[in-house]
């Protein structure tokens, strides 16, 4: 049986569903890429299959996944992004050497130059993540309002005033949270 991991909180974007693999940064930090086949999975389900994954590479993953989201995290604030995040990114970006093909579908498939090429993939997102920060997309970057969350999103809502990085787990709590707020000031009109 495998081991009990967490689940995967997939967004709509490539490099924010790549960030939002580690969550509650600012709290109790969840890591939902634990080992190396836990990034295996990760890119399957996101469309970046390989077959085998070692544990410098989940470590260059996870380098790729903070300078990700220290430089969208700048970006939301209008701040420069650290060097050293861009460099990052960029060798990434750099090293990849996966193609865009189009399927018979018309979809956008994603072929890596072998079958355990991480560094293809990774370079996939690398890619995604500048082009979203770079603004070359319809959207906008924000930040979680949730204080033990904080991530970096992408808001692609028609007004652009999203306040939470996934409405079912940040937003949902901190309705929740209010709720029990508003019940302990006023214990009457909760019934
Ligand atoms: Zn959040």
């Amino acid at each position: 049986m495998p081991a009990d991991f967490p689940d995967f909180r997939l967004g709509t974007e490539l490099a924010t569903s790549f960030t939002a693999t580690l969550t509650e940064r600012q709290g109790e930090a969840v890591e939902r890429i634990p080992t190396p086949q836990r990034l295996i999975d990760w890119l399957t389900v996101s469309g970046l299959a390989v077959d085998s994954c070692t544990t410098a590479q989940l470590e260059l993953a996870r380098q790729l996944r903070e300078s990700i989201h220290a430089a969208a995290t700048a970006a939301a604030t209008h701040d420069t992004p650290p060097a050293a995040a861009v460099r990052i990114i960029n060798d990434r970006s750099i090293r990849g050497r996966a193609a865009a093909v189009l399927t018979p579908e018309s979809t956008r498939q994603w072929r890596l130059s072998s079958p355990s090429s991480v560094v293809d993939a990774l370079g996939v997102i690398a890619a995604d993540a500048i082009s979203i920060i770079a603004g070359e997309r319809d959207g906008k970057l924000a930040l979680c309002a949730s204080p033990t969350c904080r991530a970096a999103f992408f808001d692609t809502s028609q007004s652009r005033t999203r306040k939470w990085c996934d409405m079912n787990t940040c937003g949902n709590r901190q309705k929740k949270a209010r709720f029990t707020a508003n019940q302990r000031k006023n214990p009457r009109s909760a019934k």
